[in-house]
């Protein structure tokens, strides 16, 4: 029996489908590229904006389409689109077979004859290793409810995962060659808040950090609040772990931090991004920003401007506000904001960021830095080129000869505002040899 599953949306979303995958795997099924052929489809959607959520609506008129020409598959639907209800969906779209919320497969399996999977088959199934570089998710769930967002409606309250659980996932992983893992929750510092002995992210990576083969730790997404000094200063500490947060600080305007009800104010922030560069001055920050956000004024988004020419992130993930049903913002604020205005604000931040990472990693020429190797792709002259992350987790495409693993020293010959360009220099530390 054959699978497919089309994954959009966060790293969470790639981990759950990669779970999935491996359970599908060991029941004997195996994966394809494309839907026809295929006895399962799963499309693992995204809610967080109008646009993800429309990618996955024109993918179910397509599967509906392939059915009618009497191809015979099932078709099932999961992730932040799936509600604890479903009546509305199975209305809108009564050929899928099962309809499961995030990290629920039951209702996947049982529309493929699997209605007993035993309380042990899905929390000991690991996400399959398939690259150097893998994820694990720590802590499911989120306990915010920021108003805009429909996350903690769709993945529950914060869970967190036992450590022995999390180094047993690790451990097999780099048995099966992955070099790097990164951690993951929506908000992962809030990691262990809910375990007996309360351990934080900065106890997990210290735990993590003896397992052999294991070169490199990241963990996505940060939320400014539950960032702790100690957890900054394990960072700091271990030298496994990278220098690289990804902070979402949404607004730059303390109004409209109100409005999103997101818990901190812009001089705490401020306060956390100087302490990381206080302890680590070659860390990179990125962050993630919300334009036209319901009543943002030209004054509250010049705010948002302001603070991006001040704390100089390595990267901006830019979004114009989307109004989602089911949020709090979609009940109590109006979405206001005209769609030009909006687009003219992401304009401009995209602009005022293109500046910054060019500088930034203009800062990277005639340096040399660690990549870890991800595998070949083709240049625009045809020519296969090498191509990794450093520990700051830029993209770096380089010649030299290296296989996906392997711990690459690089000198930088190129920036640009998205990518470096170099060439290796030395031996490679192979993955195999290390
Ligand atoms: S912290 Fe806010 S934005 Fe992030 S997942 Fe939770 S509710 Fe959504």
């Amino acid at each position: 029996m054959q699978y497919h599953i089309w994954t959009v949306g966060c790293q969470m979303n790639v981990a759950d489908s990669k779970k999935l995958a491996s359970g599908l795997d060991k029941l004997g099924w195996s994966e394809v590229g494309e839907p026809e052929g295929a006895d399962l489809v799963v499309l693992n959607t995204c809610s967080i904006r109008d646009h993800a959520e429309q990618r996955a609506v024109s993918k179910l008129g397509a599967l509906k389409k392939l059915r009618g020409k009497g191809s015979d598959f099932k078709i099932a639907v999961m992730g932040c689109m799936v509600g604890p209800r479903t009546d509305d969906l199975q209305k809108r779209f009564p050929y899928v077979d099962a309809f499961a919320q995030p990290q629920n497969f039951d209702p996947i399996m049982e529309a493929i004859g699997y209605d007993e999977m035993g309380g042990e088959f899905w929390p000991s199934m690991f996400v399959r290793a398939e690259s150097p570089t893998a994820y694990v998710p720590i802590v499911h769930g989120c306990d915010k409810f920021c108003t805009y967002c429909i996350v903690p409606y769709r993945r529950g309250r914060e869970r967190s995962r036992a450590v022995d659980e999390i180094y047993e996932e690790v451990a097999h992983l780099a048995a099966t060659g992955v070099r790097e893992v990164t951690l993951l929750g929506q908000t992962v510092e809030a990691y262990g808040h809910d375990l007996d002995e309360q351990p934080d992210l900065g106890d997990l990576l210290r735990e993590l950090h003896d397992i052999d083969g294991i070169a490199r730790f990241r963990f996505l997404t940060s939320y400014p609040k539950d960032m702790t000094e100690r957890i900054i200063d394990a960072v700091a500490e271990l030298p496994k772990v990278c220098e690289y947060f990804n902070i979402p600080v949404q607004s730059g305007d303390n109004g409209v931090l109100e409005r999103m009800a997101r818990g901190y104010t812009i001089e705490l922030y401020r306060e956390k991004v100087d302490l990381i560069r206080s302890k680590m001055p070659d860390a990179a920050i990125t962050t993630d920003l919300i334009v036209g956000f319901c009543g943002e004024t030209d004054q509250e988004f010049q705010h948002s401007y302001e603070l991006l020419e001040e704390l100089q992130f390595d990267k901006v993930h830019v979004a114009a506000y989307s109004d989602r049903p089911g949020t709090i913002a979609h009940r109590k604020l109006e979405d206001d904001i005209p769609h030009e205005t909006k687009m003219a604000r992401l304009h401009r931040i995209e602009q005022l960021e293109a500046g910054i990472s060019a500088r930034i990693n203009s800062g990277y020429l005639a340096r040399e830095v660690e990549v870890l190797v991800e595998g070949t792709k083709p240049r625009p002259d045809g020519a296969e080129q090498l191509y990794g992350r450093n520990r700051q987790n830029k993209l770096v495409h380089f010649a030299g000869a290296a296989a996906p693993g392997d711990l690459v020293t690089v000198c930088i010959e190129n920036t640009s505002p998205w990518s470096l360009v170099g060439a290796a220099v030395g031996a490679a530390e192979a993955a195999a040899t290390r």
